[in-house]
């Protein structure tokens, strides 16, 4: 794809970074011009990661001997039936971690 601003530069697709929301996304990005542009589907996804970001809820870390714990809020705990002493697994991730709790 052509640089719709320049007509000279190649649009090339980069990885960016709203660093103050951690979200990341695709975009097309002209190196003669600098001009930036999203694609219907890569405008999708980042809306898509807002979307998700509105539904997100605060958590706290803790100092929990030499590892670090994470406060679950109780209306969470509830739905996922998360009880002291049950385990989960955690996995890592490009923007995070994710943890599913084992039943
Ligand atoms: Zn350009």
């Amino acid at each position: 794809m052509n640089c719709p601003n320049c007509r000279k530069g190649v649009m090339e697709q980069k990885d960016d970074m709203i660093k103050q929301d951690g979200v990341s996304f695709e975009i097309f990005h002209c190196k003669a011009c600098g001009e930036e542009i999203m694609t219907m589907k890569q405008l999708k996804e980042l809306a898509t990661k807002y979307r998700e970001l509105r539904k997100a809820k605060d958590v706290t870390f803790a100092k929990w001997g030499n590892s670090i714990a994470m406060r679950i809020p109780s209306d969470i705990a509830e739905e996922y039936d998360i009880i002291p002493g049950k385990h989960g697994t955690l996995t890592k991730g490009k923007e995070g971690f994710k943890v599913i709790p084992l039943s």
